[in-house]
């Protein structure tokens, strides 16, 4: 047996750099999967903190929720160690560029499969939904696992609210629509794993940004 299908978590620390200002985070690291395979999401700041989380199984895919530095830094070394697809939404690529370099650079690296809304992500037999939410950044995604009644948010929704919408490639009344669109269409006690500190529910936002 392979075991059930469970989340695993750390934090990973390092840098955010955007619009010329350089921040330190703390990035939460989630695999989801059972003790054969997994799916990484997000690959911050260490390969080594990823594969302590990893733990020996086969990565099936590496899924960003959005290409800001923090969130996409170590993916193409990750991807290396693990042999694992980096998945991105296309509307990421001037994010990623950022990070990783322009098409005319020859040390440029671009991701492998594009994320699509409404489109899956296959771990262990299970699927994680993509739902495309922009606002954070234009292909920003939220991965949602029903099995599990979890969502995976990336920095779009947070305790407290929605992300942040301040600098480039930012709108502040896109990720409002986009929280009431796709998040709260997700049941109240569905669980929300944020990019950025502690868990939230989709009820428990639900009250700040609907209206
Ligand atoms: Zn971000």
């Amino acid at each position: 047996m392979a075991g059930d299908l469970r989340v695993d978590h750390a934090v990973s620390s390092g840098t955010f750099s955007l619009d010329g200002e350089t921040h330190q985070v703390d990035n939460n690291l989630w695999v989801v999967g059972d003790d054969d395979e997994c799916v990484v999401i997000d690959a911050p700041h260490s390969v080594e903190d990823i594969e302590a989380l990893v733990a020996g199984r086969t990565v099936r895919a590496i899924v960003l929720t959005h290409a800001h530095d923090d969130h996409c830094r170590v993916a193409p070394a990750l991807r290396e160690r693990v042999t694992a697809p980096i998945l991105l939404h296309p509307d990421e690529r001037p994010l990623w560029e950022l990070t990783h370099g322009r098409p005319d650079d020859p040390e440029a690296y671009l991701w492998d499969v594009d994320l699509a809304d409404g489109s899956h992500v296959e771990v262990a037999g299970n699927r994680l939904e993509v739902l495309h939410t922009p606002g954070h950044a234009p292909g920003a995604v939220c991965l949602h696992a029903p099995d599990l009644g979890c969502v995976f948010t990336g920095d779009t929704l947070f305790q407290g609210g929605p992300g942040a919408t301040g600098r480039s490639y930012s709108d502040a009344d896109v990720i409002v629509q986009s929280i009431r669109s796709s998040l709260l269409a997700l049941p109240d006690d569905t669980v929300a794993h944020t990019g950025h500190g502690p868990d939230t529910t989709i009820g428990a936002e639900r009250a700040g940004v609907s209206g």
